[in-house]
């Protein structure tokens, strides 16, 4: 049996395994989802285990909305014993059919809950010799290519792992599809995170030298006490600021904050355009939706990056729903624009949405 394997933030194994029965339908790549409330990770077990090679190279994790990382996992290994696991697993290998020539690197992880963090110190002081047994049995170039596929060993216990691979271009490079940022200690939220993770981790440095210019123009609505705004102001763009709530003195005292104590969906651009609307209000996410989708159709602003808080239950159609409508309605415009969904590391309940607009002639 094959599946592939998706990391998630605990809480969110349903709203993965929807997203990924919902995608793999759609290209006929039948299964069917396994996941254990708040483990962290789920596994899409595919009907067909030849499939395996298809169903990873078909999307890329940016390219999803709830998967942290993508595992094509073909070997499952349990009731590890405590002595020589690295003996066990190369024996578990022997019998299994090698699905690529070789691998350029390896990563053994575990999954992110209090459970999972138990497994940390093992698995970083295992990594050493079964990347060496690994290398001389073969599996791994004997110096480290991040160009070809990696090798991860995913335990989930210490009685059960994993084996499977990730490649280069759909993966996310970091260890356990985790992207920490360090928390600006002179920022007045750390809802600065959010911004940064969005900022870093979405957009392309192409994008990001585009969106985000030294002297341009942004609106943060739902701005205080101004963890956004922060991001904004480091970057050297002029915010309007709007919020009923005040903004931090730090920013204000930058000289590139205006405070408008008004209502966001009522709020327009003081100069009638932005090069980008950002909105972090606690709302429904298809108010907020069409608000962002307003704002782009009469030309507002150029490019949107907000996020839309989830409810508790049906997560990922109220996302996907929310999502379609927008897309529509941006489909129908002269411009292209390039729009994606995550469920980011420093999101809590809610996922992060960048529209980046793009001449049609650019795409
Ligand atoms: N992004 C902010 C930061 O980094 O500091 C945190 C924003 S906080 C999650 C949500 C904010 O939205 C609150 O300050 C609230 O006052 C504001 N808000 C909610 N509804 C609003 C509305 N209709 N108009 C303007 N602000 C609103």
């Amino acid at each position: 049996q094959t599946s592939v394997i998706a990391y998630c933030r605990p809480g969110y194994e349903n709203d993965a395994a929807n997203e990924l029965t919902t995608r793999y339908g759609e290209v006929s790549i039948y299964g069917y989802p396994v996941s254990k409330k708040n483990s962290g990770f789920v596994l899409y077990h595919l009907y067909d285990a030849q499939q395996l090679s298809n169903a990873i190279a078909e999307f890329a994790v940016r390219d999803t909305i709830f998967p942290r990382q993508l595992i094509a996992a073909f070997a499952t290994l349990a009731n590890i014993e405590k002595e020589d696991r690295v003996g066990q697993i190369l024996e578990c290998l022997k019998d299994v059919e090698k699905p690529l020539s070789i691998f350029g690197a390896i990563d053994i992880e575990y999954p992110d809950t209090e459970e999972g963090k138990t497994l940390a110190k093992f698995c970083k002081k295992f990594t050493v010799p079964m990347r060496q047994a690994l290398r001389k049995a073969g599996w791994l170039t004997a110096k480290e290519n991040t160009g070809k596929a990696k090798i991860h060993i995913f335990f989930e216990s210490f009685e059960t792992c994993h084996i499977g691979y990730s490649l280069p271009t759909h993966a996310s490079k970091d260890h356990l599809g985790i992207c920490r940022l360090k928390f600006p200690s002179d920022s007045p939220s750390r809802s600065t995170l959010k911004l940064e993770d969005a900022l870093v981790n979405m957009l392309s440095s192409q994008e990001q030298t585009k969106v985000l210019r030294s002297g341009g123009r942004a609106v943060d609505l739902g701005a205080c006490p101004g963890g956004w705004t922060y991001q904004l102001v480091k970057r050297g763009m002029y915010v309007e600021a709007i919020d009923n709530g005040l903004v931090a003195d730090s920013l204000m005292q930058t000289g590139l904050v205006e405070h408008h104590a008004a209502d966001g969906f009522t709020y327009k651009p003081q100069f009638g355009r932005v090069d980008l609307l950002v909105c972090d209000m606690i709302e429904q996410p298809d108010r907020v939706a069409k608000l962002m989708g307003d704002w782009l159709v009469k030309h507002w602003a150029t490019h949107a990056i907000f996020n839309l808080k989830l409810p508790m239950k049906r997560r990922f159609e109220t996302v996907e729903d929310a999502v379609a409508l927008l897309k529509t309605r941006l489909h129908a415009l002269e411009d292209a624009f390039s729009v994606k969904v995550r469920h980011l590391y420093h999101d809590r309940d809610e996922v992060t949405v960048t529209i980046i607009r793009t001449s049609k002639h650019e795409v």
